[in-house]
């Protein structure tokens, strides 16, 4: 899908409301802002990068790890996808699902757990998007791909990863691409690293602004 097409579909999706009223001015500055939970909604180019990545037709189920703030879902939804999107922190999960629905994203399943361990009554999807930095390639997903889909998901340490694209042919075999170098918020859990105390918490200015340097993710 092309650059404009997925422009087009982020224009219809209100950004500000996706963020806390005092950071609605910084909504579409090019850099994640945070949302609570300490968690980030990704920035602008991310969520380009992500859609451009998953080369989407329209009409896709689509799996997100990651719902957030449920920004990348509803640019999905705006894409003509059917999105099932997991979140472990209870707090943005209750809080996506409420302006969700109140924007009338009636084709976002919003769902509390560990995104890892896929969908699997919703299984196969015929994209996947990890939100979220992985140590590795988590094996739910794999299993969960449809045959003839594709796997989009940060790979790498917990400062830097490289945008992976995995791709399950119609015979079931996987074949790989390595896309952008990124900086991802890390996902946890049993799949990716443990809360607490290696993991990094995000940084914040006193405005509540992530400094250049800090996760896209
Ligand atoms: N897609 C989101 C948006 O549009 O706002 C941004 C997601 S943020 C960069 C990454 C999200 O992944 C965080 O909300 C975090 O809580 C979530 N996360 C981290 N590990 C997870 C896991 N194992 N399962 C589900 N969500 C996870």
């Amino acid at each position: 899908m092309s650059r404009d097409r997925i422009l087009k579909a982020m224009s219809r999706v209100p950004r500000e409301r996706f963020v806390s009223p005092t950071l609605e001015s910084l909504a579409y500055a090019d850099y994640p802002l945070p949302i609570g939970g300490e968690q980030t909604i990704s920035s602008f180019e991310t969520v380009v990068l992500l859609c451009t990545a998953l080369l989407l037709r329209g009409g896709e189920r689509v799996l997100e790890v990651g719902t957030g703030s449920g920004y990348q879902a509803a640019v999905l939804a705006e894409l003509g996808c059917k999105v099932y999107s997991v979140e472990r922190v209870a707090e943005l999960s209750r809080g996506a699902r409420k302006l969700l629905d109140r924007l009338g994203y009636l084709r976002v399943l919003v769902r509390l757990g560990d995104g890892a361990d896929g969908w699997p009554e919703y299984a196969p999807f015929d994209r996947i998007v990890v939100t979220a930095a992985c140590p590795d390639v988590p094996r739910p997903l794999t299993e969960q791909l449809a045959h003839g889909g594709i796997l989009v998901l940060p790979v790498g340490g917990r400062k830097s990863q490289r945008l992976v694209r995995i791709t399950r042919r119609m015979s079931g075999q996987f074949m790989q691409a390595a896309l952008d170098q990124c900086n991802f918020v890390p996902l946890l859990g049993k799949w990716g690293w443990a809360e607490e105390p290696h993991c990094a918490r995000v940084p914040r200015l006193s405005g509540g602004v992530l400094p250049g340097g800090g996760p896209w993710g």
